[in-house]
């Protein structure tokens, strides 16, 4: 029995998806949720050994597997594609959700550029190339949906971030873009930004080993009191997105942050 069966309306039954980044975090929960709904997912990462038990605990390799991928490499993502096809038949859903925050404390004025590079590569290009692999095989399909994880840092600035900053705006950037280029083949682009949520990358940004305080601290920041973000809360966004019952939504960039970039604490 798979994570799915108790559940009554599976959202994604039939489908296939492939995560990036999907063995910790918001990819994680992602897979989670995806496999409950009834899709069948890889999971591609860096990060093997938490692919492979995710994989082990969420089911038989018929509905969830595995593959090293780092988004960098295109040989990799162009295999972790060609998987899901050999392995599923098809691919329904493609999310790039694979990302780095890269190193916050450098000043644009000091930087040596490999930082920026760095995350331009791994946030922009990366999931370009799923992009562009997801295409490939979704054009003959005449369909498909792809997804990308932009962050808040899509919509303001955070802190200092400039490399991050840039490249979430870039995500959006090609979204719109690819949006509009793959229309024509009835593939729908869109992406979703959360706030700030307490993943391990959050964890060893701000370097807060707990979880339940990293929450705290941020709950401070939060427009929307009484409630906390959670992975599976930007899973959901995912799921919907990636639905039939969003299949006229394309170019959209969704916010998941409670209102948080809407904000503008000097007019209280
Ligand atoms: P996470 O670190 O828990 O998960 C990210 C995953 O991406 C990891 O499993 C990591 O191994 C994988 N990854 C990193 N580089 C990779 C590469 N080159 N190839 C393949 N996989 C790679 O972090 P998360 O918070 O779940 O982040 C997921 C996405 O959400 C990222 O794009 C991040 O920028 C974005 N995001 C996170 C937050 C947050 O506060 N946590 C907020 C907004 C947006």
């Amino acid at each position: 029995m798979n994570a799915g069966q108790s559940l009554v309306a599976k959202r994604l039954e039939g489908k296939v998806a492939l995560i990036t980044g999907g063995a910790s975090g918001i990819g994680e929960s992602t897979a989670r949720l995806f496999v409950k709904h009834g899709a069948k997912v890889l999971i591609a990462d860096i990060q093997d050994e938490l692919g492979h038990s995710l994989c082990k605990e969420l089911g038989t390799p018929d509905f969830i597997s595995y593959i090293h991928c780092d988004v960098t490499c295109e040989t990799d993502v162009q295999n972790a594609v060609d998987l899901a096809v050999s392995e599923y038949g098809k691919l329904d859903i493609m999310f790039n959700n694979a990302g780095i925050p890269g190193d916050l404390e450098i000043r644009a004025i000091t930087s040596d550029i490999e930082n920026f590079k760095r995350v331009l590569d791994v946030n922009v290009f990366g999931a370009f190339l799923g992009a562009k692999h997801a295409a490939r095989v979704m054009i003959p399909a005449k369909k498909g949906c792809i997804l990308f994880t932009a962050s808040v840092a899509s919509l303001v600035c955070l802190g200092i971030s400039h490399a991050y900053t840039t490249s979430k705006h870039a995500v959006v950037g090609m979204t719109k873009s690819l949006s509009v280029e793959l229309g024509e083949y009835g593939i729908r682009v869109n992406c979703i930004s959360p706030h700030a949520v307490v993943t391990p990358l959050l964890q060893k940004t701000l370097g807060i080993l707990d979880k339940r305080k990293g929450e705290e601290i941020l709950s401070t920041t939060a427009v929307l009191k009484g409630t906390i973000l959670e992975p599976e809360d930007v899973a959901q966004a995912a799921l919907f997105l990636a639905s039939d019952e969003a299949k006229y939504l394309s170019g959209v960039n969704l916010p998941v942050d409670g209102g948080y970039s809407l904000n503008n604490p000097t007019w209280k």
